[in-house]
């Protein structure tokens, strides 16, 4: 079977190496020393200023959501993961979906103005496939009309743009280290700013607001992650750099094939390098996305339907506006396997029977 992604996993006798070491001391959680560590690796390793390291992609969003105290609407996405809308109203706030670019499948930065009224507070875009979104036009928006930007990153592990990390930008990032992501810390995640201010709260607001064992600095939440968790992260580091190249080779090989099969993928931001971590490709029509999907899945290829349905259709939203480009590329975007380890054979397999959909 190839499934769309599977979870890399280090050789095991590295975890038991620092389960051993959290046995001898006892400790698990709050903060601990292997958190700590992983911290101050992945601010090595990305070349950021400040990183913290918190439960999933999830709770980051709503943290940074809260940390810069936003009410009222924010402008985002309908083509990401569902998380980045579902924070948006977890967090009592209003999503209002703006069209996405047909080519980089990621917010339209010439049409957020559109959206833009009197109760819009922020902009929560993300960078889909790790690609980067057009972060200057969104700046210079979000400067003109006094908003905050918030980037879901969360498929964003070593993505750079304009040579640095892509963490870097907006108000505040958020990445994901779940498990089926490039780098992973089985579930984890992290926020990412350079506002000193901003870096204190959310310190504070993961850890339920303590500032002390009797005293509480903020508002909080329970979103610090485990010793075990970072354990897996700091093994992993020392994978990310193969993983990535993998990958890059894994995308070069359907780039390849894609001179023969009747749909194209996406073009990327040329400030962006990316880290390869998707494969989407975009068929003509739905129809023929359908064919190529059941003949992959009776041949054991599973491809993902990423990201569809669009997040405007969720059922618990106020209906929206129409977004006619993302509803066209959410019924025609199929993304195929990409995983450490997926081979050249198994890449080949999958795109003879792309072809064989396409010409029966
Ligand atoms: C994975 C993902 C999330 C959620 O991250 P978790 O760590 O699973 O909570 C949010 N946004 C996007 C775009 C994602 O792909």
């Amino acid at each position: 079977m190839i499934p769309v992604t599977k979870p890399f996993l280090p050789p095991i006798e590295q975890y038991e190496a620092y389960i051993r070491q959290i046995w001898d001391r006892n400790w698990l959680t709050n903060n601990g020393p292997l958190v700590n560590e992983l911290e101050l690796k992945l601010k090595e390793y990305l070349s950021l200023p400040h990183l913290l390291f918190v439960t999933n992609g999830t709770v980051a969003i709503q943290l940074a959501i809260k940390a810069l105290g936003l009410q009222g609407d924010i402008i985002t996405t309908p083509f990401s993961y569902v998380a980045t809308t579902s924070s948006i109203v977890w967090e009592g706030c209003a999503p209002v979906f703006c069209d996405i670019d047909p080519e980089t499948l990621n917010i339209d930065a010439g049409k957020i103005e559109d959206c833009i009224t009197d109760k819009t507070v922020a902009i929560l875009a993300t960078h889909t496939y790790g690609n980067a979104c057009d972060i200057e036009s969104i700046q210079q928006v979000a400067e003109k009309h006094k908003l905050k930007v918030i980037y879901d990153a969360a498929h964003c592990f070593g993505t750079k743009y304009k040579g640095e990390s892509i963490f870097k930008f907006g108000d505040i990032s958020t990445a994901s280290f779940h498990a089926t992501k490039l780098f992973h810390t089985i579930e984890g995640g992290a926020v990412i700013t350079n506002n000193p201010d901003l870096l204190r709260r959310m310190a504070y607001m993961r850890n339920f607001g303590h500032n002390g064992p009797e005293d509480f600095a903020e508002l909080g939440i329970n979103g610090k992650n485990s010793e075990f968790h970072a354990a897996m992260g700091l093994i992993n580091l020392k994978y990310v750099q193969k993983i990535i190249e993998g990958r890059k080779r894994i995308v070069e090989r359907y780039t390849f094939w894609l001179q023969y099969i009747k749909a194209k993928t996406i073009r990327f931001d040329s400030n962006c390098d990316t880290n390869y971590s998707y494969f989407p490709l975009l068929f003509e029509t739905e129809e023929a996305l359908l064919k190529a999907k059941q003949l992959l899945e009776g041949h054991w290829v599973y491809p993902r339907r990423y990201f569809y349905p669009a997040l405007n259709t969720l059922r618990y939203l106020k209906t929206s506006h129409p977004l006619p480009v993302c509803d066209d590329v959410s019924r025609k975007v199929l993304c195929l396997p990409v995983y450490d380890n997926l081979s050249e054979e198994e890449i080949d397999f999958a795109c003879r029977i792309i072809l064989r959909a396409q010409n029966n």
